[in-house]
This record gives C-alpha cells, structure tokens and sequence, in this order.
C-alpha cells in the first residue's frame, strides 16, 4: 500500500477539466491556501465534486502525486458559548459545547443529560 496524504483546506473554487478518455469528469480543486489539486482519473468521487463544495471546509485524500482520490465535507465543530447546563432538571447556565454542564454539576459529577447529582438539585 503507498502512503495516502490527507489534506484538510477550504475549498475556494472547483474548476471542470477535461474528461478522462474514458468520460469520466476531471477537477481541479483550489484551497484558500492557494494550493490546488487534481482530481485522480476516473474515480467516482469525481462525479460527486461541483460548485456545492466551494466554501466548505474539506478533508481530502491525496495521491503522494497529489492527485485527489477521495473527498469529505468536513462538519465544524458546535460553536461553544452559553448554553443551558447539560444536566437534567438543572437550569443554570453552562459555558461550552453540547453537552457541557455548570460548575455545580461539574463539582457533582452529573452526567449530561441524566438526573442531576447535585444535593441540592431538587430542593427540600
Ligand atoms: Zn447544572
Ligand atoms: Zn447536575
């Protein structure tokens, strides 16, 4: 097996090349680095590559020739920022991803999403 590189970019434009001899589309992909790469000939991702790619963030597996033989739509990570604690029943305010819990909780060892373990999370 030859070693695959994987490069992560943003895709700032598809150019459409010749199609291979056997009909097959060809692209040239630039990042916003300014690096570009060519599509690897006559792979089936290449008939899934279009505009809908540019702007998105991108994994992409390269050839050691550099020729692009698979392509992913990388999904950004959640924003984090204020959100209501992770906790059941608990309605103070986390800072953080999904999933992310208040102090409180934290200090009580609570598990995202179960019933609260904090002694006083449902009052006398
Ligand atoms: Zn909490
Ligand atoms: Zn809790």
């Amino acid at each position: 097996m030859s070693k695959v590189i994987v490069k992560d970019g943003i895709v700032s434009n598809v150019e459409r090349l010749n199609n291979s001899m056997l009909g097959n589309p060809n692209w040239l992909i630039t990042f916003e680095d300014g690096t570009s790469n060519r599509t690897s000939v006559n792979r089936s991702i290449s008939h899934w590559i279009g505009s809908h790619v540019v702007g998105k963030a991108v994994s992409v597996v390269l050839t050691p020739a550099g020729r692009i033989t698979d392509v992913s739509v990388v999904h950004k990570a959640p924003e984090s920022g204020y959100r209501p604690c992770a906790c059941r029943d608990c309605f103070e305010t986390a800072i953080g991803v999904a999933g992310a819990m208040c102090w409180e909780c934290e200090e009580a060892e609570c598990e995202p999403f179960e019933d609260c373990q904090r002694e006083d999370a449902y009052g006398e």
